[in-house]
């Protein structure tokens, strides 16, 4: 079968976050699909289709993009930052495991991209620097009780958090919980940085402590990152603070 697939990452914000490898990719595809904003990103090439869809519609997408590259076709499915991390790629990995027999023949390609909470992480210097992990606190797929035994495991276990799909408009109280949830394992002065719409120029980042975070601060567009107890905050005049999780972890904490 001569059809191929290549999931790509965007990154976060405009074209300077691109890889070379996605624009190369991108540059040959016959047929893009992706989530509107997205797509709208993308110079128009002549006989190139688009093949524009909602957020929602994931795996509707992911599957008309394999009957697309099915029948033979160089098809591109687009996905924000990376498309391996909550995103794309594990939707058409869906799809070709339910899916016809045909699919497994197909020339799937996953081209990564600079997910947001890299992104966010390089605006405020390194919470990122030492252990951590990343969840997304969208209970669309999974029960809240899983997402807030992961948060009880995860700030137990004093790894820093990434936290991604914060709020949208039809999970409204789920932040709040969150936070609710890691002040009963972290000091009220954990550093917790917001970082909203990184790489566009709307982009604001925030820095605050764990006992003034709460709902207002987040949108859709942004991701959370909570420090562990080595999570400093270094200030700077004139200049807006480091935030930094040191490599060294002199005790285990109880
Ligand atoms: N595949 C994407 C994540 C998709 S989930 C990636 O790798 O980045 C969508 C969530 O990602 C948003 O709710 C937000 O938490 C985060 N996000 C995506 N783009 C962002 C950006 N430019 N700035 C901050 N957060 C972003």
């Amino acid at each position: 079968m001569s059809g191929h697939l290549a999931v790509v990452g965007l990154g976060p914000g405009d074209a300077r976050y691109l890889t070379a490898e996605a624009v190369e990719v991108l540059g040959v595809a016959q047929a893009l699909y992706g989530y509107r904003p997205y797509l709208d990103r993308m110079p128009v090439r002549p006989g190139q289709s688009r093949h524009a869809s909602d957020n929602r519609e994931e795996r509707a997408r992911a599957a008309a993009a394999l009957v697309h590259a099915a029948q033979g076709a160089r098809v591109a499915v687009v996905s924000g930052g990376d498309p391996g991390v909550f995103a794309m790629a594990a939707a058409i990995c869906e799809e070709i495991e339910s899916g016809p027999p045909s699919w497994r023949a197909l020339d799937v390609t996953v081209v990564p991209g600079i997910t947001a909470m890299l992104a966010v992480a390089a605006r405020i210097g390194a919470p990122l620097g030492h252990d951590f992990c990343a969840l997304s606190l969208s209970d669309n797929l999974k029960p809240w009780e899983l997402i807030e035994g992961r948060l009880d495991a995860a700030a137990g276990a004093g790894f820093v958090l990434a936290l991604y799909n914060p709020v949208s408009r039809a999970r409204p109280w789920q932040f709040a919980a969150a936070i609710e949830r890691l002040r009963r394992h972290l000091p009220p002065s954990t550093p917790v940085v917001f970082g909203r719409a990184v790489g566009r120029p709307d982009e604001q980042v925030s820095v605050v402590t764990l006992d003034a975070a709460d709902a207002t601060q987040a949108d859709m567009a942004t991701l959370v990152i909570v420090g562990s107890r080595e999570t400093r905050v270094i200030e700077r005049p004139g200049r807006s603070p480091l935030v930094y999780t040191s490599r060294a972890v002199a005790e285990v904490s109880a």
